[in-house]
Parts: structure tokens; sequence; C-alpha cells
């Protein structure tokens, strides 16, 4: 360990006390040149006749290339899964559906490894997320709605819960499989079938989803999974013979769709961006809650929607944990994904990165004091060191507007009055956590706070059984336990 200039620990990663590589194999993941849509159990060239790159964004490699579909695509996947509900799905009995949805959890369990690598090649996140989160997290969602799909009268007695027919699905980047699994599982338990879109820039475990599928004997066209950018997902949520439109995304994509169901029948849930704020008060463990701050930002590069972006420390302790966090900023390893060392991976694409950038120069613009950690940098593909912003202003760009990288916020405050006010004074409202040793204190914080989760001396912590969603400008809706299983039905 040497002193780095600012006083804090900084690991040496040049010298033999540096961490050697331990990278994952990418020998597991077996990758097609090209990919085609997975229409009515098949995987069928595209009438668009399009196709573009899928790339590898901690190397700027070309790992595939993946049908475009346009609008006579969207409508040929509808139509599969239309004939699919009609005649195959909707009648099935619910126990024998439930099998399916066991073997595809088994599945991927089995898989389990190739995901992971393929997740970290196409998505940029470091392999330890991909390996110990995503991947059995999306495993997990497929086992706990299977449990379901035959106890949908006891989920909801007295209630006749009938499936609503065909679901259009279109989910972000930032975790490819798993929101996969959390749109499909309860979509197949409730008994509806599915035209699934990922996003352009991390098709590849979708399409892999989509060969387990196949392998799983699952009907055809009960699960359609379909590629493309902006414009295949309009087709979608325009498509006259949808009765649900379940999206993940940005909130200003969200206010689209939202224009663009208004006045139809189409059900809709939206799970949309997020600006969650990290409380820490004097009382708390702060080297635990130091050790929360930073999984909470920047593991996972900060491309969660329910990232901890917002930190709010009680006065006393501003500068313990200014100097703790410095420290261990200090100590994160940024670069190779698929490194089981790293803790930062790539930055999920070019644009985005240029997005964090324009962040980063808003932030020093608008007079705050940038702290970024002195690691090395790979030399290709797109990386951020991991960053943050002291003696910010509750209307600063950087605290109101999500930024979707590893930038991190840190304001102050003295009562709990002040926090929760503070803490509220977003347009947004989807998760976030509070660190204290009072009980009192997280109750009183968590019936106050307009948050669809509150973590309380964790965060992002995500299972199957409870639900996940938002308040205000991060949608409407929950995925997830129960509440995800009455977003697919029509409950009387
Ligand atoms: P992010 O900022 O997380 O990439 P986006 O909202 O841009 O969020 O993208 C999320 C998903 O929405 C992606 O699958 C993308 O292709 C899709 N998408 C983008 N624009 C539209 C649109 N106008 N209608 C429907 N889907 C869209």
């Amino acid at each position: 360990m040497a002193k780095a200039k600012n006083n804090t620990l900084k690991l040496n990663f040049d010298t033999k006390w540096g961490y050697s590589p331990a990278p994952e194999s990418k020998s597991i993941a077996k990758i097609e040149a090209k990919y085609d849509l997975f229409i009515n159990g098949k995987f069928e060239k595209p009438l668009s006749k399009k196709y573009f790159d899928t790339i590898n964004p901690a190397t700027e490699e070309k790992l595939s290339e993946v049908a475009d579909a346009n609008a006579a695509d969207v409508d040929k996947a509808v139509k599969a899964a239309r004939i699919a509900y009609n005649n195959v799905w909707g009648k099935m009995p619910a126990k024998e559906r439930a099998k399916y949805i066991y073997r595809i959890a088994r599945m991927i369990q089995e898989r389990a490894r190739e995901f992971a690598v393929i997740e970290s090649l196409d998505g940029g996140k470091p392999i330890r997320e991909s390996r110990d989160i995503d991947v059995p997290v999306a495993a997990n969602h497929f086992f706990y709605y299977a449990g379901w799909a035959d106890k949908l009268q006891y989920a909801f007695p007295n209630r006749n819960p009938k499936p609503l027919g065909v679901a259009g699905q279109i989910i972000p980047w930032n975790f490819p499989l798993l929101m996969a699994a959390w749109k499909i599982a309860p979509a197949l338990a409730t008994g509806n079938t599915v035209v699934l879109k990922p996003a352009e820039t991390t098709p590849l475990t979708a399409l892999k989803l989509a060969e387990i599928i196949q392998e799983s004997e699952l009907p055809a066209g009960v699960v359609n999974i379909i590629t493309g950018a902006g414009a295949t997902g309009a087709a979608i949520v325009n498509h006259s013979d949808i009765n649900k439109i379940a999206f993940t995304g940005s909130t200003d994509v969200g206010k689209i769709i939202q224009r663009a169901v208004a006045g139809t029948n189409k059900k809709i849930t939206l799970e949309l961006g997020g600006k969650a704020a990290n409380i820490i008060f004097d009382d708390a463990p702060i080297d635990q809650a130091v050790e929360g701050i930073i999984n909470g930002i920047y593991f996972n590069q900060g491309h969660v929607c329910c990232a901890g972006s917002r930190l709010f420390v009680q006065e006393s302790v501003f500068d313990e944990v200014i100097r703790k966090l410095k420290d261990r900023l200090e100590t994160l390893i940024v670069g190779d994904p698929l490194d089981k060392n790293t803790d930062i991976g790539a930055i999920n694409s070019k644009q985005q990165m240029e997005t964090i950038h324009k962040y980063l120069k808003i932030g020093e613009k608008e007079g705050a004091e940038m702290y970024q950690s002195n690691c090395p940098l790979p030399k290709k593909g797109y990386f951020i060191r991991p960053t943050l912003f002291t003696n910010v202003a509750q209307s600063s760009r950087i605290v109101q507007e999500e930024i979707f990288g590893p930038v991190l916020t840190v304001q102050t405050f003295r009562t709990d009055d002040e926090v929760i006010e503070k803490a509220n004074n977003t347009p947004f409202g989807l998760s976030a956590g509070v660190w204290t040793d009072k009980g009192s204190k997280i109750f009183n914080l968590t019936t106050k706070m307009r948050a669809g989760v509150v973590w309380a001396n964790t965060y992002n912590k995500f299972d199957p059984t409870s639900p996940f969603g938002g308040y205000k400008e991060s949608g409407f809706g929950r995925e997830g336990g129960l509440h995800g299983l009455s977003a697919y039905l029509n409950v009387h």
C-alpha cells in the first residue's frame, strides 16, 4: 500500500502487491456469428432483412450480429403469441404450465456459467455480479412463479383470476437476463403468452434464453423473443393485438409509451428511472454502511435504476464517512469484466459513457468538488473511474437527474425530518436505503419515504417474493411477489 496524494490509502496496482488477474474462461460461451428472431418456436430470418452488431463494451470488439425486427416481424411474433394463447397455453391446465416453467428454471441453473460469461461479455458487468446475482436470481424468478401457476385461486381467493392474453415486454440493458426472467416468468405462470424485446446493446442472453425455451419444448409461440432498437419497441407498444405492455427503461421512453397506450385497452406497468437516497445516521455501523454505499452505487457501474446515487450523511459523521469512502474507492478495481477481481466493469455503451462524462462536467461547472479514484483504466473499452461529488446543492443537476454511472453525490443533514424532506425532493421514487442502529428510526423513515423499496442496513437485495416498483416518475405497477402476478391477470 502506498499513500496517495490526498492522504488516502492507495492500492499499488502496478507492483507485486496488486492482484494477479483471475479471468473467467470465455470458452464456455457459445456465441453464434448471427442470430435470427425467435418466433413461433423457431429462429426465423427477419422480414426486414436487417441485422446490427452487438459489441463487447470492454474491448469494443464485435461479438455477434442480431436481427433488426421491423413492424412486420413484430406482427408475425404477435400473431404467433395470439395463436399459442388461444389454442394451447390459455387452455393448458395450470399444473402443466408450471412444469415448463420449472424446466426453464433448471436449465438456466444448468447453464449458469455460460449465461454469466455471456452477460459479462455483452453488457460489461463484472463476472462476480453476473455469476452471483443476475443468473441465480433469474433462475429463482422462474422457480418462484412456477410455484404460483396452479395456486392462483389461493393467491386471489374468491376472485376468479384470468390471464390477459398477449404481453409485449420491453427491457433495458442493465440486467438483461434478470429483466427477461422478471417479465417472462409471471406472464407464463398466469397463462399469458409473450413477445419480448431485449435492449439493442445486450441481446445475447435473451437469445440464449430463447435457445433454452426451444430445448424445453415449451409450446411454439408461447414465448417469442425479437431483437431491435427503439422502433421495434414502439412497434410492440403500438400493436393492436397486444393486451399488456410491461416496460423497464428510461423515464423518457416510459412517458412515450404511456402516451401511446392511453385510450387503448392495454394494461401497462412501467419501471423507470431512479435517484435513490442512501442515508447514514451517526449511530450506524459506519464500516458496514460504507460498504453498503459502495455496493449500492459502484458495483455494477451504477447501471441500476435503484442505485443509491444520492448519499445523505448525518453531519457529525460526515468527515469519517468521506474519509472511509475515499479509502475504499482507492481499492476498487476497474477493468476486465471477466476478471473475478474486478469490482467495476465496463460502461455498457459509448453513448452511455458520453452521458456520464457530460454529467461529470456539469457537476464541476455547478461548483461541486469531484473526487475520483486513482486506479488505472484499461486502454480500450468504455470505463469510468468511481467518482464522488461533495459540496453539491439539492438543486444541482447531478443531484436531481439520473446519471446511470458510478457517480455518487454526497450531502449532509442534521435531523430526521430534514433528511426525509431532502430524500423525497426528487421526481423519482424507486428505492432508498437507511443505515442506523435504531429500529424506530427505520420505521419512521420507511413510512415517510416515497420510494417503492427501502432497504435498512443493507442495499440492492433482490428476492422474487418481494414486490419491486416505483412512485412518481419511477413508474407504477409492481414486479415480483404476489403483486407481480396481479399485473398479468384480470381479477374480478
Ligand atoms: P435505457 O436508458 O435504459 O437504455 P431506454 O428507455 O432507452 O432505456 O431503453 C429501454 C428499452 O426500451 C430498450 O429495449 C429500447 O430499445 C426500448 N425503446 C427505446 N425507445 C422506445 C420506444 N419509443 N418505444 C418502445 N421501446 C423503446
